[in-house]
């Protein structure tokens, strides 16, 4: 039924068998995921992992070798529009339009997604007023240093009250009091009963935010846990990372090091 509500009792990402092939190698190779609706979800990895192109499948900038996507019940990308107006995001490369000032990219990103001109306006000044960037109100986004983009990222991502997040770092560059402002409001959204499903490497700030963690290894989850189980288990969010995916750990390092 075209423009059905999806059920709102659906999982927020579900994931079925989802595959990645770049030539002959899997970057994502056969990938099962469901994150419950209000869960501070952590995706994690080492480099290379396939963390950056899951998330690129599912918010449509990848086609899946195989696989299918539903994100707040609805499929993708058969039901990208609905689906993208309901999710906020922050990509791991920015897709910000360099000639704008942060208060035009804001308005415009409030424009798309369906935001009254007004309420666009307003929201995109208290905003940037939020995550202080109002001190250069002339100044374009070319020249924005690397955190002041994640911030105008995250004040974009919020700006039309998601339900769902999809954060790729969303802190990296980000100094320690744009981190706590960004930190303290996802979990404002948790609590609203939004859901919020990042990447991140500093695995403390995964551990104090995060309900739940994955751990992608060349493509295939190799934990998925409640943080608290991992706690009980009288392990830190590190000793498993390093116990599952440290090949490579004690290898002899060169004399001259
Ligand atoms: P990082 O933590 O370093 O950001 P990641 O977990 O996000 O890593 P991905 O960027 O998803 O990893 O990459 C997964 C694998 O897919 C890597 O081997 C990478 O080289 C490969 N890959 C990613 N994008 C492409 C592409 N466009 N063409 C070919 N290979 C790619």
């Amino acid at each position: 039924m075209h423009g059905a509500l999806a059920d709102p009792a659906s999982p927020a990402i579900e994931v079925r068998g989802l595959r990645k092939l770049y030539g002959e190698k899997a970057a994502v190779d056969g990938l099962d995921l469901t994150v419950p609706r209000g869960c501070f979800y952590g995706f994690l990895g080492p480099n290379g992992a396939g963390k950056t192109t899951t998330i690129r499948m599912l918010i449509g900038l990848a086609r899946p070798t195989a696989g299918e996507i539903r994100l707040l019940g609805l499929p993708m990308p058969e039901r990208a529009l609905d689906i993208k107006r309901r999710i906020g995001l922050v990509p791991e490369e920015s897709l910000l339009f360099e000639r704008l000032t942060g208060a035009e990219f804001l308005q415009f990103a409030g424009r798309m997604y369906g935001l009254d001109r007004a309420t666009a306006a307003s929201r995109a000044a208290e905003l940037l007023e939020f995550f202080r960037l109002n001190d250069s109100p002339r100044k374009l986004i070319a020249e924005y240093s690397k955190g002041m983009r994640k911030r105008l990222m995250m004040a974009a991502a919020l700006i039309h009250r998601p339900e769902l997040f999809l954060l790729d770092e969303p802190f990296e560059g980000v100094d320690a009091v744009g981190a706590r402002i960004m930190k303290d409001l996802l979990l404002d959204q948790v609590r609203r009963g939004a859901t919020v499903f990042l990447t991140s490497h500093v695995l403390e700030v995964v551990e104090r935010l995060c309900d739940r963690v994955a751990i992608l290894n060349q493509g295939r989850i190799v934990l998925e846990a409640a943080v608290s189980d991992l706690h009980s288990a009288a392990e830190t969010l590190e000793d498993a990372f390093v116990r599952l995916v440290g090949a490579g750990q004690g290898l002899e390092k060169p004399d001259w090091l």
